[in-house]
């Protein structure tokens, strides 16, 4: 892992850890067991504390595939840090995992399965996977509907088909419309717009903005009458008459966010199908509405919600891949 390190890792714990923890199967799965439980181990199936490390009888070093057990009664006591998590089944070793949550949870514009595949060794089909279950643990990173004063826009990216001419897959590739709706100085929450009308972007906006809510949107006749179901009103920066800052009637919050979308999804991506547009915005909105905390405490937040999602991952075994 030469590429690790470069910037100061001074204060920072966690960042300190990651040279080894991808570098080392046994230092990596202490670093995730120390991310997700801290000084407290529990066991995934009942919560309990009560619990050991399983070691060799003989040696007393901790077994190859470093268990854990419960010693309250219940069925399957035994686990390891990967359960109940969405690296629960995979058979990549955790230094890889540790890596991808690293690059994923750190790189201003996202981290492409080239760069994990060239960097681990692992296939690009596994690096792929390994990044698609990272943007599901990074999904719903906000909670409870936006407020205050909400910058309201939606853009189109992706669409570029990777190898011109040659895939048939890239061919007819659209761009595919993203709304977004971002709090000045807060969160922002996306959604992928499959049918672009006045009522599917109002009824995204009533769903995911509070009623106390000021909206500002530009002058697109789609949100024309929202601000009267919002107790802070509705304004319009005017694009075509070259209006854009009008007081505090703006839209720079939102450009900021997808002026980062578009040099990811560009610059890193290339290529983004509407089937998963959905995994690389929740990447996008991972990094934006944790990108106050440190590098180190950014890549521990992903880590721990790739805890309890593993499950509602299952769900639809086709959209794995
Ligand atoms: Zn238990």
């Amino acid at each position: 892992m030469a590429k690790v390190q470069n910037r100061s890792t001074k204060n920072d714990p966690t960042l300190e850890a990651i040279p080894l923890a991808c570098a080392d199967e046994a230092a990596a799965v202490e670093f995730m067991e120390k991310q997700r439980w801290g000084a407290h181990p529990a066991c995934p199936r009942c919560g309990s504390l009560n619990v050991y490390q399983m070691r060799d009888s003989r040696t007393g070093e901790r077994q190859a595939d470093y268990r854990w057990r419960c010693r309250e009664k219940h069925p399957s006591q035994q686990f390891t840090v990967r359960t109940g998590t969405v690296f629960e089944d995979s058979r990549a070793e955790l230094r890889h995992w540790c890596f991808a949550f690293w690059r994923a949870a750190t790189s201003k514009k996202g981290v492409s399965a080239l760069e994990i595949h060239r960097q681990t060794g692992l296939s690009y089909k596994s690096s792929l996977f390994m990044l698609h279950r990272i943007r599901f643990a990074m999904a719903d990173s906000v909670v409870g509907p936006l407020g205050g004063e909400v910058e309201v826009d939606e853009t189109y990216v992706g669409g570029k088909p990777r190898y011109k001419g040659v895939s048939k897959r890239g061919r007819g590739t659209k761009k595919q419309c993203v709304l977004a709706m971002v709090e000045r100085g807060g969160r922002v929450k996306t959604r992928p717009i499959a049918n672009v009308t006045g009522k599917t972007l109002k009824d995204a906006i009533r769903e995911d903005v509070h009623a106390s809510a000021r909206i500002i949107t530009d002058e697109n006749s789609a949100y024309t009458g929202i601000g009267a179901e919002f107790a802070g009103g509705h304004q319009t920066v005017c694009h075509s008459a070259r209006e854009y800052v009008r007081g505090d009637v703006h839209s720079n919050t939102i450009e900021g966010f997808f002026s980062i979308v578009k040099r990811g999804i560009n610059g890193i991506y290339h290529a983004v199908s509407k089937e998963h547009l959905h995994r690389y915005m929740a990447e996008f909105e991972f990094r934006y509405n944790n990108r106050h905390l440190e590098d180190g405490e950014r890549t521990t937040a992903a880590i721990q919600a790739a805890e309890g999602k593993r499950l509602t991952y299952r769900t639809p075994a086709s959209a794995v891949e």
